[in-house]
């Protein structure tokens, strides 16, 4: 053992420092962002298969940029479809976001944690299970209401 003082202060960043919130973070930063490369592969499929002359340029921009808000102005049904991936990608963005400020896992609206079991299955939950359940109910309802 020579000169451990300044030796560790030059390695410090290939310690492993055993921080559980920051390997969670990290796991869960991975996780996300793989989701994301998956939805976001799996709608430029979609899209691909949907591309007539029509649509050519819309589909060029979306494959391009990889912007799926472009979908929203089609009048294509079959591309409207694809609303749902960019739901998803939204989702993913703003949970990446919320780990970034250190909000992420907590109820937006009850302010309670959302259990690990629950972020496990759907790791861009902003809900907990009781408020995801109130929010379901509440658009059912309003979906009656404007019928
Ligand atoms: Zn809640």
């Amino acid at each position: 053992m020579q000169k451990k003082e300044s030796k560790k202060a030059k390695k410090v960043e290939e310690t492993p420092i055993v921080d559980d919130a920051k390997v969670r973070e990290e796991n869960l930063r991975n996780l996300l962002l793989e989701k994301r490369r998956e939805i976001l592969k799996e709608a430029m499929e979609e899209i691909k298969r949907f591309q007539s002359d029509e649509n050519k340029q819309l589909v060029e921009t979306v494959l391009d940029d990889g912007d799926l808000s472009v979908v929203d102005l089609s009048e294509d049904i079959s591309l409207k479809q694809l609303s749902s991936h960019r739901e998803n990608l939204l989702k993913i963005d703003t949970a990446l976001q919320k780990l970034k400020e250190g909000t992420y896992g907590i109820c937006e609206d009850c302010g309670e944690e959302i259990s690990e079991k629950r972020l496990e299955v759907m790791p861009f939950a902003i809900y907990c299970r009781d408020c995801q359940e109130k929010q379901e109910l509440m658009s059912k309802l309003e979906q009656i209401v404007e019928q």
